[in-house]
């Protein structure tokens, strides 16, 4: 699958706000959001445009695309998938995203980031449910179980991002173990409790002009 290999900073500095694409990094005072705040490029810092409607949409969903690692295409299918489903349509869609392995890994704290999680996962070192999974993409569904396969408990990558995951929030639709390397789903994600501040309603409306 194609993946975005550019600096993930510039991501964070066009959207003027820490995505958190780059573990402890972006904890620290070398984040680029700490030192360059302003947006890439040769006229970044001296031009401020007036930002239209669809300018305002378009950056909240290149935002959240950028924050789950997603390229247009698999992000407008997650859309198309939300809009079939019962319900609102911009929740659905973060539903979707929150419920992806990677993210799930993440959240879980075994991975500093989303990225990491994903190459953690193409790496085989994770099962659902007692089986190997290697798709980064697959979405869970309550009950489902995630676990470190046993040859890799003692990857450093894990236990590192075990310790800085005490920053990250409690989810009361996930059950971590961290001493068994576990964890699971345990209900799908409601929208109040998604830790992540976006206005999903201005995606669904770019989308569906
Ligand atoms: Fe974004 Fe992290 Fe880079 Fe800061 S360090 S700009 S939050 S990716």
């Amino acid at each position: 699958m194609a993946r975005y290999r550019g600096s993930v900073c510039r991501l964070c500095r066009r959207e003027s706000e820490k995505l958190f694409l780059k573990g402890s990094r972006c904890y620290s005072e070398k984040c680029a959001i700490e030192r360059r705040n302003f947006p890439p490029g040769q006229h970044g810092f001296n031009v401020r445009r007036k930002i239209s409607d669809y300018g305002i949409q378009l950056r909240e969903k290149q935002k959240v695309k950028r924050i789950y690692g997603l390229l247009e295409n698999q992000f407008h299918n997650y859309y198309l998938k939300a809009t079939r489903q019962k319900g609102v349509t911009g929740e659905n869609l973060l539903v979707f995203l929150e419920t992806r392995l990677d993210n799930i890994i993440y959240r879980l704290g075994f991975a500093p980031s989303r990225k990491s999680a994903r190459q953690l996962v193409r790496h085989r070192h994770f099962m659902v449910n007692g089986r190997i999974v290697d798709v980064p993409s697959y979405l869970l569904r309550p009950g489902d179980v995630v676990k470190v396969k046993e040859k890799s408990k003692g990857l450093d990558i894990i236990h590192m991002a075990l310790r800085e995951s005490d920053r990250a929030v409690d989810l009361p639709w996930l059950r971590v173990n961290k001493a068994n390397l576990e964890g699971e789903l345990l209900e799908r994600p409601k929208r109040e409790d998604i830790p992540l501040t976006c206005q999903e309603q201005l995606i669904v409306e770019l989308y569906s002009k």
